[in-house]
């Protein structure tokens, strides 16, 4: 039996987003953003609230389609689609972006023309060994981004607040991450689908109320009987994965368990605390600088953190979903199976839901591999 049922994660997102809106009426100023590297803390620190945008879905992609070029990948069609439907996007005042891959560059200059909403866009140095002068830079961004942020909600960012939602937010990666580890177990209790609406609903709360709702995760965790099949582990990994891929996740798992992933919209986001030892500008560059991503160069931080899950968390397979057009990440599909020695089953598609039977025939003949 799930855990926790989808509809109820569905149902505390929604009833966030009713209540950002009614913040909004009173003055609060919503920053929306994409990825790892953006700096939540400050965003909070500056008194506005951050939302993570991660809702995808062939509704949204067809209805973003007019405004990017024919090869944009499904993510970024389905956030402009979601900009001019959704009700969470439309509550947006502002938008966060990270210079990741060209998709992430393009992305924010179009939200910024076709629907008016200021961009702040992050230029994070490509290049990966954090030297110093790479930091430096990038802390130089964060300085810019934190005056901007000011401006927005009119509020300045003081040292003690910063210090407190460096904690508040740690403590939500603490968290997630003991979440995340029940899966070390044989025959795991909480599933990759419950794991990723837990993620997805936890970035839209914040993290005192995110808190309180991984505590209650878990205690119904702690009161499930154990498992006793044995199914194959699974790693997930790939281009970003949004709320609304929940149906791979649980295509997967009706005969194996997802124990582990190295999605941005994953692991990768709690893997890490932000260093305590600082000024807090400081930390929050160097911990964001160091976050592994396909797109930096060298990438062999993302191949190290891919061979230390599967390692530790004993994987036997793994799914490796990539978006149609998402250079980034399927051209390293042939080293990264070389790098894990793992068998690999790797799907290329976009978000039409017309595809997921033949989805479904690759996952059943990779599962019987195993
Ligand atoms: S990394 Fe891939 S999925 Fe993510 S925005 Fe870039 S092209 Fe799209």
């Amino acid at each position: 039996m799930e855990l926790i049922p989808r509809a109820t994660f569905r149902q505390i997102r929604q009833e966030r987003v009713e209540e950002i809106a009614s913040a909004r009426k009173q003055g609060a100023r919503v920053v929306g953003y994409f990825c790892i590297y953006s700096p939540v803390e400050l965003v909070q620190a500056a008194g506005a609230i951050p939302v993570r945008l991660m809702r995808g879905g062939q509704a949204a992609e067809e209805a973003g389609e007019k405004y990017l070029r024919a090869d944009a990948c499904s993510f970024c069609n389905s956030c402009m689609g979601n900009f001019e439907r959704d009700q969470l996007y439309q509550q947006v005042d502002a938008v966060l972006s990270v210079n990741t891959c060209d998709m992430m560059r393009r992305l924010p200059e179009s939200i910024e023309r076709h629907f008016g909403i200021p961009v702040y866009q992050l230029y994070m140095p490509r290049t990966s060994e954090p030297l110093p002068h790479r930091v430096a830079e990038f802390r130089r961004q964060l300085d810019g981004l934190a005056g901007e942020l000011a401006t927005l909600t009119g509020s300045a960012i003081g040292t003690e607040r910063l210090e407190s939602e460096i904690a508040a937010f740690n403590r939500l990666r603490e968290m997630l991450r003991q979440a995340s580890d029940t899966r070390r177990m044989n025959a795991p209790l909480l599933s990759g689908g419950t794991m990723l609406d837990l993620a997805t609903t936890t970035w839209l709360l914040g993290p005192v109320k995110a808190v309180s709702l991984i505590e209650e995760v878990l205690r119904i965790l702690a009161a499930r009987p154990r498992r006793e099949s044995r199914r194959p582990r699974l790693m997930l990994g790939g281009s970003i994965l949004t709320e609304d891929d929940r149906w791979l996740l649980d295509m997967v798992e009706e005969k194996a368990d997802i124990v582990t992933d190295i999605l941005c919209t994953g692991t990768r986001w709690f893997a890490e605390d932000a260093p305590s030892d600082g000024a807090p500008l400081d930390r929050l560059a160097r911990f964001y600088f160091s976050r592994p991503c396909m797109h930096r160069r060298p990438n062999s931080a993302m191949y190290e953190y891919a061979q230390k899950l599967a390692r530790e968390f004993r994987v036997e397979g793994f799914v490796y979903k990539t978006l149609l057009y998402c250079d980034p990440w399927s051209f390293e599909v042939r080293r990264l199976q070389e790098a894990l020695g793992l068998p690999v089953l790797h799907l290329d598609t976009d978000y039409s839901t017309e595809n997921r039977e033949q989805v479904r025939t690759r996952v059943e003949a990779f599962l019987e591999t195993l």
